[in-house]
């Protein structure tokens, strides 16, 4: 049985990958092909905004998002402990501060009400906050961004989010690096804030063959900026510069491989939801185990299929029983961010999230992708229903 089955999905479109990718062999334009056009308006329309580029990776989306609004040194950017280490690493990377808010375990996104105290708390330069142990006293943070993360899949709260940052003028970025498909009150994912970026890793619901990415915006200055960003923050033409910026363009190749993957895309993300349905349907009645629960009013992507233990012994004897039947299931993620060695100079303790600490120690990912067997999710359901 498979973690994800990308061979199961490349059987189905492989005359079509063939020749949209000999195709680019044939023109030879192997950056900023018309592939890439191709895909910024084709995933722009499906998403429902106006403005999107095509990059690298979804590191580099985020990196761009936070450098077209000029995050840097002394900016405090709000973001949720419990995320893949790219989500807080472009804050660092910029010499701006990530300051973490805990997660809501029901979703496992950030909680909007600790958001809101926590941005109080440097809105006041409150210095008890823990952010400020390992600050020198003269220095100070400016509340700028938030980076919410639609974590598996699952929206975070964007109505109370964007609520709460228009009160105190902060910017949001939704990071739906895991969320491409996903909807939240008749809106789809990477349309939910000021600026939305994905991945097309190949393990995200929308893979590509390497790494890829993309910014979705309806604001049209900074939809500019991040077009001049990802060529060197180029100006009029490719050897005029006006700002620094990086090489974040995403290869020709890639954007012919995404859409052959979009075409199917759709039908995907419905049979994902068919999977997880059945999981549901299977795992319900397991009274020690927490199953992932959507949101009213959203659909989930289902990047992964999460579930949360009693405890780290329960978890560790469910995987083990799955391991022995051959049954593959990962950890995402074993170390809340603030935890990270990299971070101690934050000065965050072991403590300072409990949900998110908790949530690390028992959650564990089922195999989810959209041409699961049911027969292998019934396997599945009896070996965690022995096991207890
Ligand atoms: C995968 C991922 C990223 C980074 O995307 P890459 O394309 O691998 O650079 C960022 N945030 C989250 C939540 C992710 O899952």
């Amino acid at each position: 049985m498979q973690f994800i089955d990308l061979a199961a999905q490349q059987k189905r479109i492989r005359p079509d990958l063939e020749r949209r990718i000999l195709n680019v062999l044939d023109h030879g334009h192997y950056v900023l092909g018309p592939e890439i056009a191709e895909l910024e308006k084709r995933l722009g329309d499906y998403v429902g905004v106006n403005h999107t580029l095509a990059c690298a990776s979804g590191t580099d989306a985020l990196l761009m998002a936070l450098m077209a609004y000029e995050i840097g040194p002394g900016d405090a950017v709000f973001t949720t402990p419990f995320s893949f280490f790219a989500t807080a690493e472009v804050i660092s990377l910029l010499g701006a501060t990530p300051v973490f808010v805990d997660i809501d375990e029901s979703s496992f996104n950030i909680d909007p009400r600790r958001l809101e105290a926590v941005i109080q708390d440097i809105v006041n330069n409150d210095r008890t906050h823990p952010v400020y142990r390992s600050m020198d006293p003269r220095e100070t943070l400016e509340a700028k961004a938030v980076i919410a993360v639609d974590l598996f899949g699952i929206p975070a709260d964007y109505p109370a989010i964007n609520a709460i940052a228009q009160k105190y003028g902060l910017k949001v970025i939704e990071d739906a690096a895991q969320s491409f498909g996903a909807e939240q009150n008749g809106h789809m994912a990477s349309s939910l804030a000021n600026v939305a970026c994905t991945s097309f890793y190949p393990a995200k619901p929308l893979g590509c063959y390497g790494d890829g990415g993309m910014c979705f915006t309806n604001d049209e200055k900074l939809a500019k900026t991040l077009r001049s960003l990802h060529i060197h923050g180029m100006g009029d033409h490719q050897y005029d510069n006006i700002r620094v910026g990086i090489n974040g363009r995403m290869d020709t190749i890639q954007a012919a491989v995404l859409l052959s993957k979009f075409a199917i895309f759709p039908e995907e993300t419905n049979l994902r939801n068919d999977a997880a349905n059945r999981y549901e349907d299977l795992l319900g009645g397991i009274a020690n185990l927490k199953l992932p629960k959507v949101p009213v009013g959203a659909r989930s992507a289902w990047a992964q299929y999460s579930l949360l233990a009693e405890s780290e012994t329960h978890r560790d004897l469910l995987r083990n029983a799955l391991r022995q039947k051959n049954i593959p299931t990962a950890i995402y993620y074993p170390k809340p961010l603030h935890l990270q060695d990299v971070f101690k100079p934050l000065g965050y303790r072991k403590g300072d999230f409990p949900d998110s600490e908790s949530c690390a120690k028992r959650i564990f990912s089922l195999p989810m992708h959209p041409y699961i067997a049911p027969q292998d999710q019934g396997k599945i359901a009896d070996v965690l229903l022995d096991a207890g």
